[in-house]
């Protein structure tokens, strides 16, 4: 088991990269903590499994170091760093058998017999594959094939770290949320280092006591489902998680604040200050349409927007609204009144963040 650590590290497939568009991976310095349960979350071709291989050792990175507990085993092959790796596509040796399958990494270890049967039974226990034991894997459906497949990925507790690049695609959905708990359970028992890729919000936070956000090949944000729900350090972070995702609108500097159309919104001094002293290309204010403020009536100082559209989910509803030619998305809870024809509100001063070329202002970090 180990402490994971990411020195420097940057990615080019290309042997002879011009400009930072030609790295899968842009530079980045980041640790992952021995013990933890962590998910890699992004859009698909952001860099997840090129990250991922290259903690593995499956591929070289072209620059930076990956340091296991402060040692540097940028040349160790992935035997060498003892590291498990559970693929999108099952990986299976279709000849043998599930329980020879199974007992494949702990054979390979020296593992004696006796105790290559209790850990297969036990791994095939969590993942419902003891009536499969006997069976060759040929044999197999593709869900069960991918079971052996993490299987094989579980059976060590003496790993340095597990890595699951969407291990989850080809399962059927019902066996998704069993087989995600289960991840959970086996993580809590052996306190491994776990980091599992996905492209799935709901994914990752069921599994993760903490997210990587990835896009365009950096981690633009690492926090808890929560942190990442109530402070999106970068726009895309708050577009990415949530639904609706963040509200974001182009703002224009103001006196005492900014605004957009005729609409103005008041910013703390320090806001100011912080804004002033830092140079950008772009900026946008945002706010989670779970933290719009929509008043019952008629309030003078609230904002007057039109309802466009209202989206009835049962337990709440999702309003669309047009405030100043902005399109706007407001989670409205199942016991409040629903606007009809204008909404008026208010944006809490708390949960109102400014981003300057994409990444989140803040009082006192200029
Ligand atoms: P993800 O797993 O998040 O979908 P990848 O790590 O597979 O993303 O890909 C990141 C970027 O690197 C993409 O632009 C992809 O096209 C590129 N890429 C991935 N593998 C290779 C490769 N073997 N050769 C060249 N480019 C690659
Ligand atoms: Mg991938």
């Amino acid at each position: 088991m180990a402490e994971i650590r990411l020195q420097n590290l940057a990615h080019s497939y290309s042997k002879t990269p011009g400009g930072p568009e030609d790295y899968a991976i842009r530079e980045m310095t980041h640790i992952w903590n021995q013990g933890g349960a962590y998910a890699l979350l992004g859009p698909s071709g952001c860099g997840k499994s090129t990250l991922l291989n290259i903690i593995s050792g499956l591929l070289s990175p072209s620059e930076g170091q990956v340091l296991f507990d402060g040692k540097r085993v940028n040349d160790l092959t992935p035997e060498k760093r003892n590291i498990a790796q559970v693929f999108q596509f099952p990986v299976v040796y279709d000849t043998m058998t599930v329980f020879d399958n199974l007992a494949f990494p702990l054979r390979n270890q020296g593992v004696d017999e006796a105790r290559v049967k209790i850990k297969v039974n036990e791994i095939a226990e969590v993942l419902d594959l003891q009536e499969l034991l006997k069976k060759k894997a040929s044999n197999l459906t593709a869900d069960e094939k991918q079971k052996v497949s993490m299987g094989r990925g579980l059976v060590r507790d003496d790993v340095s770290a597990i890595l699951f690049d969407e291990p989850l695609t080809v399962i059927d959905p019902h066996l998704k949320w069993k087989l995600r708990r289960k991840l959970k359970q086996i993580h809590e028992q052996f306190n491994i280092t776990m980091v599992y890729v996905t492209h799935d919000q709901l994914e990752a936070s069921t599994f993760a006591d903490k997210i990587a956000v990835m896009y365009g090949g950096q981690i633009v944000q690492f926090g808890t489902p929560r942190e990442l729900f109530e402070k999106p350090l970068h726009t895309f972070v708050g577009y990415f998680i949530g639904s609706p995702g963040m509200n974001l609108i182009d703002v224009k500097p103001e006196v005492g604040g900014v605004g957009f159309g005729d609409v103005h919104l008041a910013l703390p001094q320090a806001m100011l200050d912080t804004l002033a002293a830092t140079q950008w290309k772009t900026l946008k204010v945002g706010i989670r349409p779970e933290f719009v403020h929509v008043w019952d009536g008629p309030f003078e100082e609230a904002m007057c927007a039109d309802v466009t559209y209202v989206e009835d989910l049962g337990t709440y509803k999702i309003l669309t609204l047009d405030l100043a030619g902005q399109k706007l998305k407001v989670r409205l809870q199942e016991d409040k009144p629903v606007p009809e024809g204008k909404a008026w509100i208010s944006f809490p001063g708390q949960w109102l963040m400014l981003y300057a070329d994409d990444f989140l202002l803040e009082p006192g970090h200029e």
